[in-house]
């Protein structure tokens, strides 16, 4: 387990109006100012009079034409809706609104959009708590391009008995935003979990999705079931839900829990949509975990969800969410920082004062390294350059960005997604499998050795 490689920003992410402040003084005079700072340009929107701004400071809105100075060649697909996301056929990219390097994610959703967007569908992810709902709401409103808005109620912070969380997980902020952490036994519980989605704007919304006790496990089916009927019945005209179910590791793993929450699942026809978290076990930062038998769990799930025509969304999950719509999974979050792609039980935190470590995604690997195993890779006769928005400004700057760097993650993850869509006449397996295949090659050579070794991949190889 690392215990240095963890960032400390990551440990705190709703300590968000510190980072913010912060990060404004760090903006001031660098390199990544020129980027963000370049005149609004706009694309237009297919079949539409309407247009995409794709740079400047509303980058992800959507315009009309007198109020951008400049159209960029082409046009971008137009928007699909909520129900287009979760009932069409296009895979569903979630990316999360982290603690830090959330300013920028909706250049990187319009950029998405704009070149991939006849492949995938996008959405959003925040915390219900993460920001005030004038921020909430703003964030929402920037990001034009995502079909699908979820605000996490996070109720599963209240199991500190059955997840292992770090301590006192409810801080006093979230309390104060999210109120109905206060009180879940309250008897209007489930109706302030939903209205506070609702305040904010979020047209999916959650159950609150308490953990799943594997001690207890005809209890807490019993209770996560009859929680969804209630939501059901709460729900307005035109709103959609989600049944969020959050678990330890071991619900997925085990036959026993797996097969008794399946047969639920299976018979309660009514959720037609499933929010899945299970946390894993403490791993390093930007790693997938490994372990065949919770791999294995997770590709039950998918083709459950796939037989019985529900969709099945993993938050949180990275690259092994994307792994999973080979087997029949709607759509997988991630976020540019290593939190938002793992749901893992918590390690320590970064020492104070200790160097951040720069990292950056390959495609080709299918994984992350340092930036010194990048330079090494990159010189190699069979290396494919980025061609990404963010990497040549990223790879150019002597001084590295952590934001480009996530963008990139984000942005080159979109692009995968994206990229299976379009390989796939029959499924996403095959073109899933191909790409792996070929990491596996790429990296056979390559000589790279701990977090640079991108160990999932055999794992993987046995899954598909
Ligand atoms: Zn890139």
């Amino acid at each position: 387990m690392s215990t240095s490689d963890e960032e400390i920003w990551e440990e705190c992410p709703e300590e968000e109006d510190d980072y913010e402040e912060i990060y404004r003084e760090y903006l001031e005079g660098s390199q990544e100012s020129i980027f963000w700072n370049a005149p609004s340009s706009a694309v237009q929107l297919a079949g539409t009079n309407k247009f995409l701004l794709v740079n400047g400071p509303d980058a992800g809105q959507v315009s009309e034409i007198g109020d951008v100075s400049e159209t960029e060649p082409g046009t971008a697909p137009p928007l699909i809706n909520r129900d287009g996301a979760l009932d069409g056929s296009l895979p569903l990219f979630l990316t999360h609104k982290g603690g830090q390097h959330h300013r920028h994610l909706s250049h990187a959703l319009a950029r998405l959009h704009q070149s991939h967007g006849d492949n995938i569908s996008l959405g959003v992810i925040l915390k219900v708590y993460g920001q005030s709902a004038q921020a909430s709401r703003g964030f929402f409103e920037q990001c034009a391009t995502a079909a699908v808005r979820i605000a996490d109620p996070m109720c599963y912070l209240l199991d500190e008995n059955i997840l292992r969380l770090k301590k006192d997980p409810v801080s006093k902020s979230a309390l104060s935003r999210a109120p109905y952490l206060r009180d879940p036994d309250d008897k209007n519980f489930l109706g302030r979990v939903l209205n506070a989605q609702r305040e904010i704007g979020a047209n999916l919304l959650l159950t609150p999705g308490r953990a799943l006790d594997a001690d207890n496990p005809k209890q807490s089916i019993n209770a996560l079931f009859e929680e969804g009927e209630r939501a059901m019945s709460l729900l307005g005209s035109g709103e959609r839900l989600a049944l969020n179910i959050t678990t330890p590791a071991r619900w997925l793993i085990s036959e026993s829990l797996r097969e008794q929450l399946f047969n639920e699942l299976l018979d309660h026809e009514e959720h037609q949509i499933w929010f899945v978290r299970s946390q894993w076990r403490s791993q390093r930062s930007h790693t997938q975990p490994a372990d065949i038998e919770l791999l294995n769990g997770y590709k039950r799930l998918s083709e459950l969800a796939l037989d019985e025509d529900r969709r099945l969304l993993l938050p949180q999950t990275g690259l092994t969410g994307w792994l999973m719509l080979a087997h029949g999974a709607k759509g997988f979050g991630i976020g540019s920082s290593g939190t938002d792609q793992a749901f893992t039980e918590p390690s320590f935190g970064r020492k104070p004062g200790a160097t951040r470590k720069e990292r950056y995604f390959e495609r080709q690997l299918l994984h992350t390294v340092e930036r010194n195993v990048h330079d090494v890779l990159a010189s190699l006769p069979d290396y494919q350059p980025c061609t990404c928005p963010y990497c040549s400004t990223l790879l150019s700057s002597p001084a590295w960005s952590h934001e480009f760097a996530g963008l990139h993650l984000l942005y080159s993850i979109g692009r995968l997604t994206a990229e299976i869509q379009k390989d796939s006449n029959n499924g996403y397996h095959p073109a899933i499998r191909r790409i792996v295949n070929r990491a596996s090659r790429y990296v056979a050579d390559k000589g790279l050795t701990d977090i640079n070794a991108p160990q999932h991949l055999s794992a993987w190889g046995q899954l598909l």
